[in-house]
């Protein structure tokens, strides 16, 4: 009897567990590197593929491309490193109405090894949303959005190419120049100080516990006022920071999430004079010190609820936070681990533009069990973003050594 309720409890547990159902296509288009045939000066081909979903055409907000003064047939390019089989994709125009505007026609096209080549379908063009075009699935490592211009030049804000799961999906498969070193820190992870099978709140437990989503709080540690364009500007940053880890296991090995959401569920100040905002969008903890630094209620926080149940946070368990991005004023360097992410709060405002915050990228690493390399080095590895000091990117061996991470890890959600 006992072993039967046992039985069923594993089978509930299972159940819980999302279904592959959930990544049938998968936006590849954040793996893709950004290119264009112009871009203004004062604005950035990265936009297109950072995964900001733009709130209108004239988004004064967020990243942008755009090729004014340049005008006539112009293009952006995602190019991957592997051959991406994409069946649709969706592109949001960038209109502000006066330099940049619409483009009278759009096509796009795939890269055939020696030319590029029309991709036949319906391409439909409006402002203020998406506009999506399907077509015969098509292997390649080149997509070109082409635009033509009609009366200014023209831009585009966002692009999605999606792909099918079974082929976009990826095994354990790093390149062979990386499977002596993975193995040497995989080992070096196992005889630490944290048994990686035991311990229960990197991450991943908290994205799965969450199904795909993480909640922080902001813990503003600086008497800087904080705008409402501020506080979404470092909201911003922290969900591009965060995506660039969950872009690299986007379509891997069974990872189940095209896409991670971040989201900012309350900040903690010392003075709420110190906030200038009257909306209620995020909760605010005033003067609940902990370390000498205001902090979020620690009922709604899971460091200190590991079991993930919220019994005592005000507004339940959908307020609560997984992490803190905890910001200091007058810190140099950072710190990180399974409670959130530490960096200095001018370090992080002088870089919300940057497209690697990249001691912000390190200190998320550490969130998902990732080490320091202070005392020691890979075989054959030199420059790395974990390798503080070495790199200012997400490099091949960092997003091998995450995956490597998930692949030991992965059983105990099922996978
Ligand atoms: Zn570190």
């Amino acid at each position: 009897m006992r072993r039967l309720f046992a039985v069923v409890a594993l089978l509930a547990g299972f159940l819980l567990v999302p279904t592959r159902s959930d990544a049938a296509v998968v936006n590849v288009a954040p793996w893709a590197t950004a290119t264009a045939s112009y871009t203004s000066p004062w604005e950035n081909v990265a936009a297109i593929n950072d995964g900001v979903d733009p709130s209108r055409s004239n988004d004064l907000r967020n990243r942008r491309w755009g090729t004014w003064p340049q005008a006539g047939e112009q293009w952006a390019l995602l190019t991957w490193p592997s051959a991406q089989t994409i069946s649709s994709a969706q592109v949001y125009f960038f209109d502000d109405g006066g330099g940049v505007r619409e483009p009278v026609s759009w096509r796009l096209q795939s890269w055939d090894g020696a030319a590029y080549a029309d991709i036949p379908a319906a391409y439909p063009v409006t402002v203020d949303g998406y506009v999506t075009a399907s077509f015969p699935a098509v292997t390649t490592t080149r997509l070109r959005i082409v635009l033509e211009s009609g009366k200014a030049a023209v831009g585009l804000l966002e692009v999605k190419a999606f792909a099918d799961t079974a082929a976009a999906q990826s095994g354990w498969n790093p390149p062979a120049a990386l499977v002596t070193p993975l193995d040497e820190v995989w080992r070096h992870t196992e005889s630490g100080d944290r048994d990686p099978y035991g311990f229960r709140n990197f991450g991943w437990d908290q994205i799965m516990a969450n199904g795909g989503s993480i909640n922080y709080c902001v813990r503003w540690d600086s008497p800087a006022p904080v705008s409402a364009e501020l506080r979404d500007r470092i909201h911003a940053a922290l969900g591009r920071s965060f995506g660039k880890w969950m872009n690299v296991m986007a379509g891997h090995d069974g990872w189940p999430y095209a896409e991670v959401p971040v989201k900012v569920v309350g900040w903690a100040v010392r003075d709420r004079a110190t906030l200038q905002w009257d909306d209620d969008s995020v909760d605010v903890y005033v003067g609940d010190m902990r370390e000498n630094a205001p902090q979020c209620a620690e009922p709604c926080g899971r460091f200190f609820n590991q079991s993930g149940a919220y019994p005592d946070c005000p507004g339940g368990a959908s307020h609560h936070y997984d992490m803190s991005l905890w910001l200091t004023a007058g810190m140099d360097g950072g710190a990180g681990g399974d409670w959130g992410q530490r960096v200095g709060s001018e370090y992080l405002v002088d870089n919300l533009g940057s497209d690697d915050i990249h001691i912000l990228l390190h200190e998320i690493g550490h969130g998902f069990g990732l080490d320091d390399f202070y005392d020691w080095t890979p075989t054959g590895q030199c420059c790395f973003l974990m390798k503080a000091g070495t790199a200012t990117s997400i490099t091949e061996f960092d997003a091998w050594m995450l995956r490597d991470l998930w692949r030991h890890l992965k059983s105990r959600y099922g996978y």
